[in-house]
């Protein structure tokens, strides 16, 4: 069956995501009310601003269904603001920001640093073969540690005396990126999110 993945569409990059997933050939739902929650194969938390999203999760009933269905197993795929708002641990964030605690790591908001604040870089993934992946940082976050459960796919080295910073990551049903996948025309991360889905339903 052709599996059916929401992307969050309160605020932020939706869009993008909607035509990567459509490009590959997958049913897209746009996800703004926990009516289009229903039967969801896979969920993205886009881009965006993690304190608006945040409030904005709140405002349209969205915040406790979707916490429920993470902690049921829906496989869910967050970029830049969407890791920020599935980590445990939120640094620089406001004080009432939410999150759904559904990967342990612990984020810096714009931790790039104002002069680095958006930059492209080409990454190596391992575990998605040997060309490396074309990566845009735009105010991302920072993971400044990351928990024994979390698998670590992709760090970029750091540089002068920065230490080197875990940006893929991926613990059970969650699949994490600091930068923007959608913004770049490699499929490869969108592709490795779809067989987390066919995981989870098989
Ligand atoms: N700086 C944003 C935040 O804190 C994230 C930026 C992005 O998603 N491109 O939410």
């Amino acid at each position: 069956m052709i599996p059916t993945i929401g992307v969050l569409a309160l605020q932020g990059d939706v869009r993008e995501h909607v035509l990567a997933f459509e490009g590959l050939g997958v049913g897209v739902r746009d996800v703004r009310r926990p009516d289009d929650l229903e039967g969801l194969d896979g969920l993205v938390l886009p881009g965006g601003e993690s304190t608006t999203l945040s409030l904005l999760l709140g405002s349209s009933g969205l915040f406790d269904p979707l916490a429920t269905a993470l902690r049921g197993g829906l496989p869910v795929f967050g970029t830049c603001a969407g890791m920020i708002l599935l980590a445990t641990d939120v640094r620089d964030g406001r004080e009432d920001q939410r999150r759904f605690d559904a990967i342990d790591l612990t984020i810096r908001r714009n931790g790039y640093g104002r002069q680095v604040a958006s930059f492209e870089t080409q990454l190596a993934v391992p575990s998605l073969g040997e060309a490396l992946l074309p990566a845009v940082f735009i105010r991302a976050p920072v993971v400044e540690a990351a928990g024994p459960g979390v698998e670590v796919l992709a760090t970029l080295p750091g540089t002068d005396g920065a230490p080197d910073r875990p940006v893929v990551c991926r613990q059970g049903n969650v699949l994490v990126a600091s930068f923007h996948p959608e913004l770049t025309p490699d499929r490869r991360l969108h592709r490795l999110f779809l067989d987390m889905t066919d995981e989870e339903s098989g």
